[in-house]
């Protein structure tokens, strides 16, 4: 495995940061999680746009021109051989003193690994998912906006653990309002009488790729989308139920706090946009 840090490419073993870090003491730093279909990076555009606009909002200077990372993604994947696989990309304040003042950490830190990924079984894409809704809120109106991707994913880990100590893999979080925002680490959508419907970014959800991906294939296949707020009650009596994300790609979910959802596994509307992207991924990438 080859990981790139700070302009080199260095083994894991060598792969060290300081202990000063802004992004280890305060989670001061931004990411992304991208995959590699076929060897090519998919939406790479999408998320080093995303990349430097979280970077913009929090006012971090990526040492890194878009080009420069985009060729560092690019050489990353190519030494690390994978044709398949995950990338995460990191970009921390960088090392500094143990006050807050970013001031105080000059430069940037860049670090990407590139790892083979296993997250759901073949099973689960068919049978859906079981889930649950978690005590844990996410803030809205909040002074983090979800849009950023940055390094403080304790709400999110803590919805993780939530949903580890009900057995399942992914969990549904609400905000402060009461409304829908997103799973752990996926955009969520449901689906009533043909329509499908996911949370508008302001209730807390981050503006995912893969979302934007599967709205783009409701539209050029036909689904009505709408993007509005709403609650609990709506998933429980929805026809389908799914997730997205980078890694967990549309994966369907067939319980929600016990009830089941539509006939108990991947629903018609669901299994289409899964079929419709996986026959994007593998030709929608930068090589
Ligand atoms: N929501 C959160 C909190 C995430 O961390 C992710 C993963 O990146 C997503 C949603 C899904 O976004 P994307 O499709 O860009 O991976």
């Amino acid at each position: 495995q080859v990981i790139y840090l700070d302009g080199k490419y260095v083994s894991k073993e060598d792969a060290k940061v300081s202990v000063f870090d802004h992004g280890f003491l305060y989670g001061d730093g931004i990411f992304e999680g991208i995959r590699i279909y076929s060897g090519n990076i998919f939406k790479c555009k999408e998320h080093l746009d995303r990349l430097y606009d979280s970077a913009k909002s929090i006012m971090l200077e990526i040492p890194l021109s878009y080009a420069e990372m985009q060729a560092a993604l690019i050489e990353t994947v190519r030494r690390n051989e994978l044709q398949d696989g995950y990338i995460r990309l990191v970009v921390s304040r960088g090392p500094g003193d143990l006050g807050l003042d970013p001031r105080r950490s000059p430069v940037a830190s860049v670090l990407i690994i590139v790892e083979q990924l296993a997250i759901y079984s073949e099973e689960a894409y068919v049978n859906g998912l079981k889930t649950v809704s978690v005590s844990t809120r996410r803030n809205v109106p909040d002074a983090l906006n979800p849009k950023i991707k940055s390094l403080n994913y304790l709400n999110n880990i803590l919805v993780k653990i939530q949903a580890n100590l009900a057995g399942v893999g992914e969990a549904i979080m609400l905000n402060s309002q009461g409304y829908v925002a997103e799973g752990s680490s996926d955009n969520i959508f449901i689906i009533k009488r043909g329509v499908v419907y996911t949370p508008p970014c302001y209730c807390g959800a981050l503006e995912g790729i893969t979302r934007a991906a599967i709205i783009e294939i409701c539209e050029r296949v036909g689904y009505k989308v709408k993007e509005e707020p709403f609650t609990l009650h709506d998933v429980y009596v929805a026809d389908e139920v799914f997730f997205t994300g980078t890694a967990a790609e549309v994966i369907a979910v067939r319980e929600v706090d016990a009830r089941t959802i539509g006939e108990g596994k991947a629903g018609p509307i669901t299994t289409h946009l899964l079929k419709e992207f996986r026959s994007i991924v593998s030709v929608d990438g930068e090589q």
